[in-house]
């Protein structure tokens, strides 16, 4: 592949919109774009008409409006391009109108009852800022969607809300340190996504896999991750023909990728593409999720995004690193090398401190998921406990506005915030704190909370409008300021010291921070049925409602759909086992039981041969299978109980059905390891493992 020309081939860009489009036409999109203006619908058909023209040329058919409903995957629903002309032909035809707006059935996907299924009907409308691309024959046009009342069904519409709520008002801050230049703040985001590779076939014989994305039995193999010796190892022929043809996919839709590695669990890698403009990003990481599965396919691989694909060993995330530039390409969260453009700094970094001590229970819900659930608070990832990392250097530099006093740098000069120059900060730190949720790196911030399978799209949309909720705040008072930089620096000052119990440069791991964070009034939502009702908070409804991002309502179909999914997944995972258990690992435990007893009976017909090991053996094994079946009565029982109320049918999932299944599992991993392989009915975890 040659990849400077390669790149991006199969998108509809600048540079092809450049070239395609009449000068004026291009200047519209262009502005719309950058500016949020309306296109007109006379441009809106010469655009459609260059890019199906466009589209055709490249092979393609058929076009959709790419779309992202609460399902957390995009969605796409195909309309051919033909149009018949009367004489028994077709012409190749793409309007206006069908660009930039769609009306896909609505009824079938999640509104928490938003909209009932008599006026199912709901929209997607054009999103231009997102490049439309073509793939598998299709032109996807990426769209937002919304329903006829105009409450938004999927997580793109508030991203771009929240988008431009950080806009408004950090350009409003922006202004007060006489900048007249910027147009538009932008949040950037680039988010590394970890993931599994295992061997399809083995894959196809794990049910618990192919209906839920993880396995729900397994004993721990005899090797795991102990030996640390798969992180950044080198990448084996299979996985790195994989990793190219992933690669090449991706810059042909015009997605960045830029680094792969080995992780720390055998099978597990990660891709990191080059960071992009939020909704950008969401769109790519949304394509990148789903091409991975698609090109992984091809290499006879399965790719598994599952937070936890199996116990034992680390579970995947996705380390949502975000910060804030200007359209002039100035980073809000770098240090600068004037003191005014250091104040600025230290007063970016006080919104995002206060932003995130003030909603951390928002920032907790942003990332719920069952199946996050594996993973936040075991011993791996970030623990459901939200703080900061800021590192040595910026963390004596708030330590010393706090106590007022002169910031003293390693070369013993020292400063006022707002008088001297703050030191630059290495982007690469040396003491990168690993196990932090929400760590300074140099130039951004590192969330490390969100879940490997999740759309990035609900935590953005949660930093975002928290972030332009605390600049709000700060603009409206020092708007008001006689005298701005003094000002600034009491706010500054007050803000550090009301939020510096979020800032934890320890260990999060350890027990110590548990209690710690208890002390210090942190919240600690352990599992998603814990943290999900605080999202109809109302503390969190206003503020969403303050910056328009989410309606009062908006909010609460949305936790009626978070918390549903949350059962839904547990129930599915709670069926998918019963069903194994009975149908598989019972009976293969019982013909191993049979054949032993035989064996017992066999070795008894001679004079004089013991009895063991096969009768201890026996008898341990039919034992474990009456723990096991037992266990699955129970599971059945718990699952037929529950309660119509949303909070509270959610909390029974996590309380009781969730410890049944835990129950169960154990029983039948104890069985695993007692039973003879050539008995134990699907791959276990040595072969899934080590299987690439
Ligand atoms: P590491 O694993 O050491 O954290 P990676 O290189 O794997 O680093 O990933 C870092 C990610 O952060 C990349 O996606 C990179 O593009 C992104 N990034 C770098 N600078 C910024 C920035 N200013 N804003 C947002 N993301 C950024
Ligand atoms: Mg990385």
């Amino acid at each position: 592949m040659n990849v400077a020309e390669e790149y991006g081939s199969l998108v509809f860009n600048d540079r092809i919109m450049r070239t395609r489009l009449p000068r004026e036409v291009y200047k519209a999109v262009q502005a719309s774009i950058k500016l949020g203006a309306p296109l007109t619908l006379s441009d809106a058909n010469v655009i459609a008409n260059a890019m199906k023209d466009w589209a055709v040329e490249l092979g393609a058919t058929h076009f959709t409006h790419w779309f992202q409903p609460m399902t957390g995957i995009t969605a796409e629903k195909h309309d051919s391009f033909i149009s018949p002309t009367g004489d028994g032909g077709v012409i190749m035809n793409f309007s206006g109108k069908e660009l930039i707006k769609g009306e896909p059935d609505a009824s079938s996907f999640p509104s928490g009852g938003l909209r009932a299924t008599f006026e199912a009907r709901g929209y997607t409308a054009w999103d231009p800022t997102s490049y439309a691309f073509i793939k598998e024959h299709t032109l996807c046009i990426p769209t937002a969607f919304c329903s006829y009342t105009g409450e938004a069904l999927d997580k793109k519409t508030p991203l771009l809300r929240s988008m431009d709520a950080l806009n408004r008002q950090a350009l409003r801050v922006l202004r007060l340190f006489g900048d007249s230049k910027t147009a538009r703040v932008s949040s950037n985001v680039g988010s590394e996504q970890e993931y599994f590779l295992i061997d399809k076939e083995l894959y196809l014989e794990r049910r618990d896999l192919v209906f839920c994305g993880r396995t729900l039995f397994g004993a721990k193999p005899p090797k795991g991750q102990e030996l640390e010796d798969h992180y950044f190892g080198s990448i084996r022929p299979r996985v790195a023909a994989f990793m190219q043809d992933l690669d090449e996919t991706l810059w042909a839709l015009g997605v960045a990728s830029k680094t792969r590695h080995n992780e720390v669990a055998p099978s597990q890698h990660e891709l990191a593409p080059i960071y992009a403009t939020t909704n950008i990003a969401t769109d790519h990481n949304q394509l990148t999720m789903e091409i991975m599965r698609k090109v992984a396919d091809r290499h006879d691989l399965a790719c598994l995004l599952h937070e936890k694909p199996f116990a034992g060993v680390n579970g995947s995330g996705k380390h949502n690193n975000w910060s804030m530039a200007t359209d002039v390409g100035d980073n809000l969260l770098e240090p600068g090398d004037t003191p005014r453009e250091n104040a600025r700094f230290l007063l970016f970094l006080a919104a995002v401190i206060r932003a995130v001590d003030k909603y951390q229970g928002l920032l907790r819900v942003s990332v719920a998921t069952a199946g996050n659930d594996h993973r936040l608070g075991a011993n791996e990832a970030p623990p459901a406990i939200v703080s900061i990392f800021l590192g040595e250097e910026l963390t004596a530099v708030i330590d010393s506005i706090d106590k007022g006093s002169a910031y003293a740098q390693k070369e013993k000069t020292s400063m006022e915030i707002g008088v001297d120059v703050l030191p630059r900060f290495p982007k690469d730190t040396t003491d990168r704190n690993r196990t932090s949720p929400f760590a300074f790196t140099g130039n951004k911030f590192e969330f490390r909370m969100v879940g490997s399978s999740a759309s990035i799209a609900d935590a953005n949309t949660a930093i975002n409008t928290i972030v332009a909720d605390v600049l709000k705040d700060f603009a409206d008072s020092l708007e008001r300021a006689d005298d701005f930089t003094q000002a600034l620096n009491a706010l500054i000052r007050k803000t550090v010291q009301e939020h510096r119990r979020i800032i934890f440069n320890g260990n999060n791991y350890t027990e110590d921070w548990v209690e710690e964070s208890r002390r210090r009034g942190l919240y600690n939502f352990k599992h998603t049925a814990d943290a999900l009702p605080y999202f109809v908070d109302e503390e969190n409804i206003a503020l969403f409602e303050r910056h328009h991002v989410l309606t009062a309502v908006e909010v609460r179909s949305r936790y009626e759909i978070m918390m549903e999914n949350y059962v839904k997944t547990l129930n599915i995972e709670a069926l998918t086992m019963l069903d194994i258990a009975r149908k598989s690992i019972m009976p293969a435990a019982g013909s191993y039981l049979q054949d032993l007893i035989g064996a017992l009976n066999a070795k008894q017909s001679v004079e004089g041969l013991p009895a063991e090991p096969e009768s201890s053996l026996i008898k341990k094994l039919a034992g474990l299978n009456a723990d096991l079946y037992n266990r699955i009565l129970t599971l059945e029982e718990k699952l037929d109980a529950g309660s119509s109320d949303t909070t509270e049918h959610g909390k029974y999932y996590s309380g009781v059905v969730f410890p049944a299944m835990q129950s169960l599992r154990a029983a039948a991993d104890e069985l695993e390891v007692w039973t003879a392989r050539e008995y134990w009915p699907f791959p276990t975890y040595g072969d899934l493992l080590f299987s690439v």
